[in-house]
């Protein structure tokens, strides 16, 4: 049986660890928090200093050239792209996640425009719900006749694709349960039956190894503020591979996306390569932030960031199934390594009351409907100890029924 004791020797021995130190936390906290908004890098405080005060105050206008502002999205998009088994020149960091949904797909529906039979986009019902409303307008504005088909499991996915298919829209690690799906099986299946896939790795970016070029993925797009530590509301990231972009066309078509922006012509003319995923004048202060969330990832790889989310999240099920063994908890996310992204999440009838009362005691985790109390996992900060500590207090605040069902009533977030 595992005691306090080990976990500190595990971190001892962890080569992780001293990553922590590049964050900035509240004492007394257990942030569990990090696959919704990733954990503010001590660095960002600098740099947001330096691009307010020198960079827009003194430089003023010239910083869109002097500190490569205009190139940030295809830079950071660059650095970020070893993250994802993208190469150079295929990733931009701009707009929302939403946002870039909106184009990827756009772009794979135009790309399928001539087969006539190509009206369905296949989804599961349980992905986040921006994905499904996102496709919906789309489709809806549109008005080409696309229907959403939305399956209830991941075992229904290969028989809902088919030769109807226009695009096989999934979210790689489901934001609920952290379920996995094989993206190289996936894809596979999709390219087999003629649909192209658009992959959403929210979840995935920074928590789990990704190699969208392995995988055969056709598109993806993804959070920077979540794993990525970028910042709220951080610009995302829009992945467009190089064989499809001479294809890539997106409705959203600004002048950032022109072949020559500067040229002020009053017609549009998409610029080569991923520049034309771009739409217009991008946060730049967000997207500063970005580079140092990356740097911290620049100091180790994906596979001994994998290697540790798999130590947590399995110490985090073992204690939580030993500890809190008589208690109505289930476990919702997969025990299998492969199919599991780097969280933990449970299901309790009183979970928004238990992740209320964990809250309070200074265990920050989220509650998602229904019933399930949502633990991320992020090894460039989370500890070992940590996990002991938060199942400890989750111990107590169960054994004692300390926590407020009535406060449950009218529950949003
Ligand atoms: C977090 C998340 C989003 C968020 O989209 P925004 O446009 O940033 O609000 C989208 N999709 C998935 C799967 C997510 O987990």
């Amino acid at each position: 049986m595992v005691n306090r004791n080990d976990c500190l020797n595990r971190d001892a021995a962890d080569p992780l660890a001293p990553l922590r130190d590049q964050f900035d936390l509240p004492a007394g906290v257990i942030y569990l928090d990090g696959n919704s908004l990733g954990a503010r890098p001590k660095a960002a405080l600098t740099r947001a200093t330096e691009v307010i005060a020198r960079e827009w105050g003194k430089d003023l206008i010239t910083s869109w050239n002097t500190a490569g502002w205009f190139h940030m999205p295809k830079r950071l998009g660059d650095r970020l792209a070893s993250l994802i088994g993208a190469r150079e020149g295929e990733v931009v960091v701009t707009d929302t996640t939403s946002i870039n949904l909106f184009k990827a797909l756009a772009a794979a529906l135009n790309m399928q425009a001539g087969a006539a039979e190509r009206k369905v986009i296949v989804t599961e019902r349980s992905n986040f719900p921006t994905d499904i409303y996102m496709a919906q307008g789309l489709s809806s504005w549109l008005d080409r006749g696309y229907s959403l088909k939305l399956v209830e499991s991941p075992e229904e996915i290969a028989a809902a694709v088919g030769a109807d298919t226009a695009v096989l829209m999934l979210t790689h690690v489901n934001y609920r349960t952290g379920y996995q799906h094989d993206m190289a099986a996936l894809s596979a299946l999709a390219r087999q039956h003629g649909a192209l896939t658009v992959w959403d790795l929210a979840h995935s970016a920074g928590a789990v190894p990704v190699d969208l070029h392995a995988a055969g993925a056709d598109f993806a797009i993804g959070c920077t503020y979540k794993y990525l530590n970028g910042g709220p509301g951080a610009p995302a990231f829009i992945w467009v591979p190089q064989r499809h972009q001479a294809a890539f066309t997106q409705p959203l078509s600004g002048w950032w996306g022109h072949a020559q922006p500067f040229a002020m012509a009053p017609h549009f003319a998409p610029t080569e390569g991923i520049g034309r995923a771009l739409c217009g004048t991008q946060p730049v202060v967000s997207l500063a932030m970005v580079e140092c969330g990356l740097d911290v990832f620049g100091q180790t790889t994906m596979a001994a960031i994998r290697e540790k989310s798999l130590a947590l999240t399995d110490l985090f099920i073992e204690l939580v199934e030993s500890r809190c063994a008589g208690h109505p908890l289930q476990l919702v996310t997969p025990r299998e390594h492969g199919r599991r992204g780097s969280q933990a999440s449970f299901a309790h009838p009183h979970g928004y009351a238990v992740m209320q009362a964990l809250i309070a005691r200074g265990v920050i985790g989220d509650y998602r409907e229904p019933h399930i109390m949502r633990f991320g996992f992020t090894p460039l900060y989370t500890s070992f100890a940590d996990v002991w500590d938060a199942v400890e207090i989750l111990k107590q605040i169960l054994d004692d029924q300390a926590y407020d069902i009535a406060a449950e009533r009218g529950a949003v977030t």
